[in-house]
C-alpha cells in the first residue's frame, strides 16, 4: 500500500492551504475532503473580511478558488468520510468508508460546526439574514434591527460587536440569567442598544427570502410572540468535529484537539489546523494560516524523520 507523506482530512480554509503547501513543497498530499467539501463557508453567501477581495466573494466560490489552487500543484483530493483512524501504528492509519490509507504525517482540519436551533427552515434562511458569525456579518446590518440567540460568552460578544451596526439587538434567552463570564454581562447590561428577552426560545424563523422576523415563545407562560428583525445571529456554542479522534490523541474538555501554535498534537507527526483546534477566532483567514503553518512544520517533521 502506497505510504503518504501527509494525509489531511478535512476541506475548509485549514485544509486547502495545507494541502497547497505541501503540494508546493512536492509532498504529494492527500485531501480527504468529507463528502461535502469545503467546510462552513460553503453554506455561507457573501464573504467580505476574506483579503484579496476587495469587492468580497461568495463562500462557495471561495472554496472553490481554494480547491483549485490546491490541485494545481499536484493535491490529490478524494471525497470520502474519514470514519476511524489508528494513530498508535506508523505510517498512520485513516480509515474510509471502503478502505484504508497510510501516511507518514497526518493534518487535521476537519472544523467545528455552529450549534443550530433546530427549527424548520433555518436552513433556508442561512446567509439570508441568519448567521453564526457576527465578525462574519455585522457590517451587513448597519441601523437594522437584529436578535442574538444564546446566553453565553460568545452571544454576549456578538451581541456587542454587532451593536456597533444595527439600530437595536435584542437578545433571546431561554433562561433568565446569564451563562457569560461577569464582565461580558455588564457590558452588555450598560449598552443601550442591547435588550434581554427573557425565558424564551425561538419558534419560528419568519420571511419570503430573507428574514424579516422571528416566532418566538415564553417558555414561563407559553405565551407565542412575533419579534420584527432583519436579521438573527445563533450564538448558542460550537461543536469541534472531533469524535473519530477519541482516544488517539488529547483533547479539551469541549472537545477541541490539544495543539501548540504551530500545530503539534500529542502525537508527533499529528497536527491540527483550523477551527478543530480554535474556539476563539473561528475565521476563514485564521483557519488558513494555521493551515499553512501545519504545513510547514510537516515539511519540517518529515525532514527530520
Ligand atoms: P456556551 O458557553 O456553551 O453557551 C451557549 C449558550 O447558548 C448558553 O447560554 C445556552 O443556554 C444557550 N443554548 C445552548 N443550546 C441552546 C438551544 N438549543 N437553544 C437556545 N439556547 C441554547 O457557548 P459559547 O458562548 O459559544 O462559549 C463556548 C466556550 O468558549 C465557553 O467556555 C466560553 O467561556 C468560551 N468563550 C470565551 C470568550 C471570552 O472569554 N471572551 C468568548 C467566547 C467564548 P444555557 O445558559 O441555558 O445553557
Amino acid at each position: 500500500m502506497n505510504t503518504y507523506n501527509v494525509i489531511i482530512i478535512g476541506s475548509g480554509p485549514a485544509g486547502y492551504t495545507a494541502g497547497l503547501y505541501t503540494a508546493r513543497a512536492n509532498l504529494e498530499p492527500l485531501i480527504i475532503c468529507g463528502y461535502q467539501a469545503g467546510g462552513q463557508l460553503t453554506l455561507t453567501s457573501e464573504v467580505e473580511n476574506f483579503p484579496g477581495f476587495p469587492e468580497g466573494i461568495l463562500g462557495p466560490q471561495l472554496m472553490e478558488n481554494m480547491k483549485k489552487q490546491a490541485t494545481k500543484f499536484g493535491a490529490q483530493l478524494i471525497f470520502k468520510e474519514v470514519t476511524a483512524v489508528n494513530f498508535k501504528e506508523r505510517p498512520f492509519k485513516v480509515i474510509v468508508d471502503d478502505g484504508e490509507y497510510q501516511a507518514k504525517s497526518v493534518i487535521i482540519a476537519t472544523g467545528s460546526y455552529a450549534r443550530m436551533l433546530g427549527v424548520e427552515n433555518e436552513k433556508k434562511f442561512y446567509g439570508r439574514g441568519l448567521s453564526t458569525c457576527a465578525t462574519c456579518d455585522a457590517a451587513f446590518f448597519k441601523d437594522r434591527k437584529v436578535a442574538v440567540v444564546g446566553g453565553g460568552d460568545s452571544a454576549m460578544e456578538e451581541a456587542l460587536f454587532i451593536s456597533r451596526f444595527a439600530s437595536e439587538v435584542q437578545v433571546i434567552h431561554r433562561r433568565d440569567a446569564l451563562r457569560a463570564s461577569k464582565v461580558l454581562q455588564d457590558r452588555a447590561f450598560k449598552n443601550d442598544k442591547i435588550k434581554f428577552i427573557w425565558n424564551t426560545v425561538v419558534r419560528q424563523i419568519l420571511g419570503e427570502r430573507f428574514v424579516t422576523g422571528i416566532e418566538l415563545e415564553n417558555i414561563i407562560d407559553r405565551s407565542i410572540s412575533t419579534l420584527e428583525i432583519n436579521g438573527v445571529f445563533v450564538a448558542i456554542g460550537h461543536e469541534p468535529k472531533t469524535k473519530i479522534f477519541q482516544g488517539e490523541i488529547a483533547l479539551d474538555a469541549h472537545g477541541y484537539i490539544v495543539a501548540d501554535q504551530s500545530g503539534k498534537t500529542d502525537v508527533e507527526g499529528i497536527f491540527a489546523a483550523g477551527d478543530v483546534k480554535d474556539f476563539r477566532y473561528r475565521q476563514a483567514i485564521t483557519a488558513a494560516g494555521s493551515g499553512c503553518i501545519a504545513a510547514l512544520e510537516v515539511a519540517v517533521y518529515l525532514s527530520e524523520n
